[in-house]
């Protein structure tokens, strides 16, 4: 049986980049270690490392001044330091999106020292739709955040709002290399790896120069300038995090990196929306323009028939299927190393269901 696995993350991995680490495991390029062995202060890992980042640079189009950062503790660290590297003593701006952007807003509010605004929000629509973002905000907040995909309510920027001078944050964890979004529209960008860079465990962080905190944060682990004097280096990196993010951008790259990538996300995510729309059983619980092309969030208004097509769909291949527990329903994580042929023999089932329940 094929599995296709649809999770939010950690999620699939394209087929390539494992058979090349499976390839490499024993024996990383004649050197009698696997890549897990090698000490991260050796040449051959600092070449990975360097491969990494320029790969990453010339993917997003990363100007020279932004400082590309691989750390540890997952998004939600980011939650953290972003508010205690940028906005101590000041105001930080958020829009709240949704599950993880309301984590960041309570990460934030936990300073003592910074100031928090909610400056436009869904929230009285379940996180349903992406709100306008009103015509004045406070010029002199330190920046304004925004989640640019929100992974479980499965709504999206598609563009970028204007926020004025104020930079703007990304957690941009569930739609990085999968959206022509410019880099320098952004003050700083993080990522956690679990989805369409990598494995769990390894953090990206873009971030301007000038936003690079001037003072040293009490924990040099949580100091941003500290780690990009260091390369990332400051202590023992997750290596092999970033050797497996290594071989995914090139993977990106052979694509025909993020302009390929998105156009073949935007067919399959066009090609379920479709189904749905045709259907007379699933719905999307999503507003048409604020809709995701990573998350696809979908449900039959009856809670027992979602959970008898979970059921029947994971009988037959279908893993991750499950909506998150907030939403309910179904979501299909179409990341970018999903096939389109994953797809295409979910909607054949779904046609299936609908017709044996009555559709
Ligand atoms: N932000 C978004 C948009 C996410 O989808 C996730 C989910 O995994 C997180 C943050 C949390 O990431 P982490 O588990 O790496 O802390």
């Amino acid at each position: 049986m094929t599995i296709y696995n649809f999770s939010a993350g950690p999620a699939v991995l394209p087929k390539a980049v494992l058979e090349t680490a499976q390839s490499e495991m024993l024996d990383y390029k004649s050197s009698g270690m696997s890549v897990m062995e090698l000490s991260h202060r050796s040449s051959l890992f600092e070449e990975i490392i360097q491969t990494a980042e320029n790969l990453l640079r010339e993917l997003m189009a990363i100007p020279d001044n932004y400082k590309v950062l691989f750390l540890q503790g997952g998004a939600s660290l980011q939650f953290t330091m972003v508010p205690l590297n940028l906005a101590q003593g000041k105001k930080a701006l958020y829009v709240n999106t949704g599950s993880w952007s309301k984590k960041a807003i309570s990460a934030a509010k936990a300073l003592d020292n910074v100031e928090v605004e909610v400056i436009a929000s869904s929230e009285d629509k379940n996180f349903t739709y992406i709100p306008e973002i009103p015509k004045t905000i406070d010029q002199n907040a330190a920046y304004v955040h925004i989640t640019t995909n929100n992974t479980i309510e499965g709504t999206a920027f598609e563009k970028i709002p204007s926020f004025g001078k104020v930079p703007v944050v990304a957690d941009m964890s569930s739609n990085i290399l999968a959206n022509d979004y410019k880099v320098e529209d952004f003050g700083l960008i993080y990522a956690g790896a679990q989805k369409n860079i990598g494995p769990a465990g390894l953090t990206v962080v873009i971030v301007r120069e000038d936003l690079l905190n001037k003072k040293a944060i009490f924990a040099p682990m949580l100091d941003y300038a500290l780690q990009a004097k260091n390369n990332s280096l400051y202590n023992t990196p997750p290596t092999y995090g970033i050797y497996i993010a290594k071989l995914v951008f090139e993977w990106v790259k052979a694509q025909g990196g993020v302009a390929g990538i998105t156009a073949e996300d935007r067919k399959k995510a066009q090609l379920l929306y479709d189904a749905i729309e045709n259907s007379h059983l699933f719905k999307s619980p999503v507003e048409k323009k604020s809709r995701s092309i990573t998350n696809i969030p979908f449900i039959t208004g009856d809670e027992d028939l979602d959970k008898a097509f979970n059921q029947a769909a994971l009988a037959q291949g279908f893993e991750n299927l499950k909506g998150h527990r907030s939403v309910g329903g179904m979501r299909a994580s179409l990341y970018n190393a999903f096939p389109i042929e994953g797809v295409e023999a979910l909607i054949a089932f779904m046609e299936k269901f609908e017709k044996e329940n009555g559709g």
